[in-house]
């Protein structure tokens, strides 16, 4: 068997065992627990006080009301079983809900987990697809895509390449942070075999701290980059996490020593079961803005906001001003008034 398959099946999956590897008290909360054991010891390494721990252990503060349970309202644009269709020209498909771990910030906290897989349709999304000529790209998210075996992805490779108006493929992913080793020689057969029938195949790798950068990463993605597939980063702001500009630079920074290049900075979504990740706009405003003290202009990603309520995402930051006047332009140009007072 492969070794991340390995890894993946052999996770720790509760508290008790988390407890007993760890030798000390884990909270109780009302989410699930899944840490491959391979990421666990980098994160023991880390220690308790670590960006890596606060990510993935359990935290007692999960049960603190807050927020909602769709945060960013994209539900009411699913067109098919996996298929979200917001934006004109680009839809997210989302071949699965598993995920290589279980981050405790998750935006998708309140949906994911519950065992379901989505019910294989994809008929009906070639047929939507074939309908909607105007979406070139289709974006792999979920869960985690890359968590798919490799016959799987495959088999949808073949079903979009048969589509002649899609021009590119995304892949949305925490995988090659958590489990490197799936970056194996298999996909990369696949990913070879079929690039010719795209413009582009790009991976956006979900990275939020430089801890999270290790020879067993830099080793997958310069075997990706060896292979024409380009590689950007997205990285979630997360209080006591990362946020400070020095912590951010310095992943920015490193990201682009490997040849990624920093794409998107999301300023945390209202997600209930996440309150002691969130905050203010203001705040972020203020760490985003001394970036550009330390960071060259290719390295710096651009710091967006998901308006909740399926208006998209707009850019957060203002640069004349931190403070946010609580009114957002949606995409077709109106002025949205946000609820929330705490944005
Ligand atoms: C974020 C997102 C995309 C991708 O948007 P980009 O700005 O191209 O990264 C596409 N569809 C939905 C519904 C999204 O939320
Ligand atoms: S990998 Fe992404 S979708 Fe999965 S738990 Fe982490 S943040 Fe959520």
């Amino acid at each position: 068997m492969n070794t991340w398959i390995e890894e993946f099946k052999t996770a720790v999956k509760n508290v008790e065992e988390l407890e007993s590897i760890l030798g000390t008290k884990i909270s109780k909360t009302n989410y699930p627990l899944f840490i491959p054991k391979n990421f666990l010891n980098k994160i023991i390494a880390k220690g308790s006080n670590s960006a890596l721990w606060k990510q993935f252990i359990p935290d007692i503060s999960e049960n603190l009301e807050f927020g909602s349970l769709d945060p960013i309202g994209d539900q009411k644009f699913q067109v098919t079983k996996n298929l979200i269709h917001r934006y004109p020209n680009r839809a997210l498909f989302l071949p699965t809900t598993t995920c290589p771990i279980i981050c405790r910030y998750c935006f998708r906290k309140n949906e994911l987990y519950d065992n379901q897989t989505f019910k294989q349709n994809l008929d009906e999304t070639l047929t939507y697809l074939t309908a909607h000529p105007e979406i070139e790209e289709i974006i792999f998210t979920g869960g985690d895509p890359l968590i798919l075996s490799n016959e799987k992805i495959e088999n949808y490779f073949e079903a979009f390449s048969k589509i002649p108006t899609i021009k590119y493929i995304r892949f949305h992913s925490r995988t090659p942070v958590i489990l490197p080793s799936r970056i194996d020689n298999g996909l990369i057969e696949v990913l070879n075999k079929f690039k010719k029938n795209f413009k582009q195949i790009v991976l956006m790798i979900h990275i939020n701290h430089c801890d999270e950068i290790d020879h067993d990463l830099i080793q997958a993605i310069q075997l990706l980059r060896s292979n024409q597939i380009m590689i950007f980063s997205q990285t979630v702001l997360l209080k006591d996490v990362n946020d400070h500009a020095e912590t951010l630079s310095n992943l920015f920074h490193e990201l682009g020593n490997h040849g990624v290049i920093p794409y998107y900075l999301h300023h945390p979504d209202e997600a209930a079961g996440t309150k002691h990740f969130y905050l203010s706009l203001e705040s972020g405003r203020k760490i985003y803005h001394q970036l550009r003290k330390s960071l060259p202009g290719w390295l710096i990603p651009t710091y967006i906001y998901d308006v909740p309520g399926g208006h998209g995402k707009v850019p957060a930051f203002n640069p004349e001003n931190t403070h946010f006047s609580g009114e957002v332009i949606s995409l077709s140009g109106e002025m949205i008034k946000l609820k929330s007072p705490e944005v």
